[in-house]
Parts: C-alpha cells; structure tokens; sequence
C-alpha cells in the first residue's frame, strides 16, 4: 500500500485538527488543517483535511502560514486540471505569508514575519493552504515593514510576479515619456496589480480585457485606456501600427504575438503568462525590424537578490488602497471552488486565503 499520512490516519484517529490527535494505539499526533491533493486509481482529487506534523518535509524553518491566496497555478493545482502537483499527497498553495514558530536557519527566529513564493511548493515541496509549512528558510523573504501579512498575500505570487515584469521593463529603459504599456489579462490577479503599479509610476496604461464591463474597477486601478480582449484576437501580421512602447502579458498564445507586433521601435515586452495558450505564433520581424525585446519572467526560481527587490518596490509603488479595492477574501475551505472559477477567467483582481 502506497505510504499515505492521509489515508494512514483515516481508522487510527479518533480527534483532529490543530492539535493532538490520539491514535487507537494511544500515541498522540500532532496535526493540523490543510488542503491536500491525493491520487487514486479514480484519479486527482483536492480535500481539507488533517495532516499530520510527523509528514511535514525537511526544512529549517517552521512557520505558521496565517495567509495563503489562489493564483492562476493554484487552480490547475486543486482541480488537476495541468499536472502542477508532482508529488502525493501534496498540500497544495503556492504563497503563504505567516509567522516563524521554529528556525534553524541562521537569518530567522521566532516571530519574523515571513512570506514565502514558489520554490516548488504545492508542485514538489508541501504547500501553503495549512496551518503549518516547513520549507528552507533561504526561500523566505522578510514582509517589509508596515505590510501585513494578509497584505502580503493579498499580493502573492500574481503581484509579486506583475512587479518582476515592470521592473525587467525598467531594466530595458522604459519609462513614462517612451509611450504607453499594455496589460492583458488586465482584470485579472497580475493584470490588475500590473494597471495600479504602472499606474502609480506615471505610465499611460492601456488595459486590455475580456471583461469590458470592468472598465470601471480598471479606471479606478489607474488605466487610462480600456481596449477589447478582442481587439488582439487576430491572426497576427508581422508588423502592425506601433501603439505602444511596451507590455506587460499574463495570456500568451495570439494576444501576445499581436502585442509583438504592435509595439513601437526600441519597446519590449514581458511575457509571464499562458491564460489564452502556451504558443506564440509570431515571426521575427517585431525583433529584427523594430528592435522589440521579449522579456521572460519568472516567479518560481527567481533569485533571492531579485525577489527582496520586488517586495521592497511593491512595498511603495502599490497602492495600498487600490490593492484593497482589488482582492476578496475567502476561507480554507472555499479554495477548491474558487480554483476551478480562477481557470475560468472570472475572478476579478486576487482572491486572498484565511488560514487561521
Ligand atoms: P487570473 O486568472 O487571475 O488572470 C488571467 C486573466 O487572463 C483573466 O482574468 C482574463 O482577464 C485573461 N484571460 C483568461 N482566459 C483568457 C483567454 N482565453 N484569452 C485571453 N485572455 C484570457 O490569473 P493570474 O493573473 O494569477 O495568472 C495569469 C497568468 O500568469 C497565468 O497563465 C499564470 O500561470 C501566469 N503566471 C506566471 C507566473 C510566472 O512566474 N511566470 C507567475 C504568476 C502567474 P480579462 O478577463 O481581463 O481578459
């Protein structure tokens, strides 16, 4: 039989969740609440359960996850719909924010604020939606100072990534006199953080959505331009009229190789996203004829110097007010539905996940 703490504990326990549970063999077992993705000969399937202490992985620090948020990965996570979980049982999330209860690690102690981001977590190493993670503290970044740690979360993955975009299109020159930015996907958890920021750094933002009847949550998040999701559905040309000097991109597939297309001499663009498709139907042209840059960005492995300098930016440059117009709350138990909502494109702005 496959080694399952899930399965192991059904018939042994006769008490759970947060705290001691007694087996009938009378030892107690600590165990806390999570959301655990298991697999079965009927398939995979996504429960709040308990999950024993004894389970967790290696890690150097404990801390307890106050936190958590659903992004874009989360849901192909709980619902199976793309294999994002390589590991059984998994507890799946891949942002937690919370409170260092034990460290071994050398830069954390008891009591430090922390947020944590990919790493593998909900995909090879055990995840965010539990009370409890124990992950490397080398993984950790430190909450800025006057962010909360549901702020943080507020945040997550989809934020910090939206950051990591503007900031490789800084790198590349950009700046407010260059021209516009587009955001697509902008009703979206990294779309809309992308708007607020952008906004905040005086860029003329055109927010691209399929969502037409958010035209007013996205002017009230600092767009100055609402254009159809439409309008970049079709087929490509190599060149198209220059509209703008660059983009931020959560969709891929035709969007994006239309964004190529239509960006101005010398712009750029970053790509950090699949919601429309994994392909790219362009041709060079946009590169070799127009000087146009296609930045990648990546949030999982991103190097820890990188990481600090993202939260540190979006610690002033994001709106706290606008971040807060932008997220809803949900509990422990609601993730699995609004996994599968986030996969269908209608959750506006981030969904942010009481723990405790
Ligand atoms: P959301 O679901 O919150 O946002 C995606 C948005 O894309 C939707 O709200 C919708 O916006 C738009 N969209 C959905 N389906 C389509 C479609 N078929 N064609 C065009 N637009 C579509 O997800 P997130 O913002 O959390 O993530 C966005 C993408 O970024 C995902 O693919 C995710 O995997 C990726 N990502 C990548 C990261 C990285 O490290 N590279 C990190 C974080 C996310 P609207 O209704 O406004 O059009």
């Amino acid at each position: 039989m496959r080694s399952c703490a899930v399965h192991r504990r059904r018939g042994t326990e006769t008490a759970n969740v947060l705290g001691f549970a007694r087996t009938r063999e009378g030892q107690d077992v600590a165990s806390f609440k999570a959301i655990v993705v298991d697999k079965s000969d009927s398939g995979q399937s996504a429960a709040l359960t308990s999950f024993d202490d004894k389970d967790l992985m290696e890690g150097d620090v404990t801390f307890r996850v106050e936190w958590s948020t659903v992004n874009y990965k989360d849901g192909l996570a709980v619902t199976g719909k793309s294999p994002v979980v390589r590991r059984f049982p998994m507890i799946a999330g891949i942002d937690g924010a919370g409170t260092v209860e034990t460290s071994s690690h050398p830069d954390w102690k008891p009591g430090d604020k922390v947020i944590l981001n990919g790493w593998g977590c909900g995909e090879t190493h055990l995840g965010n939606y539990a009370e409890k993670a124990r992950v490397k503290g080398d993984w950790l970044v430190p909450l800025p100072a006057g962010m909360s740690t549901r702020d943080a979360m507020a945040i997550g993955t989809a934020g910090y990534t939206a950051m990591l975009a503007v900031l490789a299109l800084e790198r590349h020159g950009l700046k407010p006199d260059r021209g516009p930015i587009v955001v697509t996907g902008a009703a979206g958890g990294v779309g809309s953080v992308a708007v607020a920021i952008l906004a905040k750094l005086g860029f003329h933002v055109i927010a691209s959505t399929g969502r037409l009847n958010e035209a007013d949550y996205l002017k009230k998040l600092g767009a100055a331009e609402i254009i159809a999701r439409a309008d970049l559905a079709g087929a490509p040309r190599p060149l198209a009229k220059e509209r703008w000097a660059g983009g931020i991109d959560s969709v891929g597939s035709t969007p994006l190789a239309n964004i190529l297309s239509m960006t101005k001499y010398g712009g750029a663009v970053a790509a950090c996203g699949l919601a429309a498709g994994m392909d790219l139907p362009t041709s060079v042209a946009p590169f070799i004829l127009r000087a146009v840059s296609l930045l990648g960005i990546d949030s999982v492995m991103c190097p820890k110097s990188l990481r600090h300098d993202a939260w540190a930016r979006l610690a002033v440059d994001l709106d706290r007010a606008k971040l807060a117009d932008m997220t809803s709350e949900i509990g422990l138990p609601d993730v699995v539905e609004a996994g599968g909502r986030i996969l269908e494109g209608t959750v506006r702005g981030r969904l942010v996940v009481r723990i405790g």
